[in-house]
């Protein structure tokens, strides 16, 4: 039998701790904030502004939902962005992505404060990360990974990790991370050749490719241990890449969709929020 590496413990752990550290911060007089910047209504961004927001009221986090329409124009959104950095009371922004496509989004990205850049957008904390400065933030989704392995004890030192992605959402940050762990690291993308004979042969595969059930078996082996970060949807309802019926009995452990990297992601955020809360006092 695998292991479900479900996300619910890990992220009840983070929030547990977090729930004390925002108690510190209210006797200080700080109550930590976070504005989120939404310009239109995805059903995704929607689902984790609900998810992040219902987190924040369970440990006593200030959330300003600031929502523009789609057809919004560049300088509204940066002179939301600009209060919003300015704001002495609010410790975090997270703006969601993808952005319209009348607005620059790297120069959205740009403009958020590094010191309040809760998601990793802005270049300066990127760089901080490939050059394995620790005092920048990580993006979520790579550091929700490597928390859910760690949350279960993988030792990840001279593991070789196998990620399917390139982006810099995912693929190329959680490179770092699994880096600074001592972990063998290969990364693979659309063409990459032979990309079975890659993954069969990882301690752990990484899967971002946003495809419905796209793995079978014959990518992974009994001693794989899969994180599936893809979130899609087949006949109306959350999968992940990994056809997880087929693969879960095949494998050493594996994260359900959903219900494992997504849940984890969110607590991280705020995890992040408490640190750019902490340092400013
Ligand atoms: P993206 O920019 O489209 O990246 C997809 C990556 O998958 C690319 O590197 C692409 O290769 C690769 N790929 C696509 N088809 C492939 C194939 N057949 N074989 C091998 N590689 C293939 O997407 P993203 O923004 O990184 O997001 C990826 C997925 O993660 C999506 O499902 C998204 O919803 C999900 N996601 C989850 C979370 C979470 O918290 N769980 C957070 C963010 C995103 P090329 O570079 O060659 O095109």
């Amino acid at each position: 039998m695998s292991i479900i590496l479900y996300g619910k413990p890990v992220a009840e752990s983070i929030i547990n701790d977090l729930s004390e550290r925002t108690k510190t911060l209210l006797d200080k007089g700080i109550q930590p904030a976070i504005s989120i910047l939404r310009a239109g209504s995805r059903s995704d961004d929607i689902a984790y502004e609900k998810r992040v927001a219902s987190l924040c009221e369970r440990i006593n986090i200030k959330v300003n939902i600031i929502e523009m329409p789609e057809d919004v124009s560049q300088q509204k959104l940066e002179s939301e962005l600009a209060r919003a950095n300015e704001d002495p009371d609010v410790h975090g922004i997270l703006v969601f992505r993808p952005l319209p496509s009348q607005i620059d989004e790297n120069r959205i990205c740009s403009l958020i404060s590094p010191q309040k850049d809760i998601d990793c957008m802005n270049s300066e904390n990127l760089k901080k990360l490939f050059m394995g400065d620790s005092s920048g933030i990580a993006p979520c989704t790579p550091e929700a990974v490597i928390e859910i392995l760690k949350y279960y004890d993988y030792q990840l030192e001279g593991k070789n990790a196998v990620i399917v992605n390139r982006s810099m959402v995912i693929g190329k940050p959680l490179a770092m991370l699994f880096l600074n762990e001592n972990s063998t690291v290969t990364i693979c993308h659309s063409r990459t050749v032979n990309l079975n004979e890659i993954t069969k042969s990882a301690d752990i595969i990484v899967s971002g490719v946003g495809r419905a059930k796209y793995f079978g078996d014959e990518y992974v082996s009994e001693n794989s241990t899969v994180i599936d970060v893809g979130i899609n949807f087949a006949e109306g309802r959350m999968c992940g890449d990994l056809d997880f019926d087929t693969v879960h009995n095949r494998v050493e452990a594996i994260t359900p969709v959903p219900g494992g990297v997504g849940t984890v992601t969110s607590a991280i955020l705020l995890k992040h929020l408490l640190i750019s809360a902490e340092n400013s006092i």
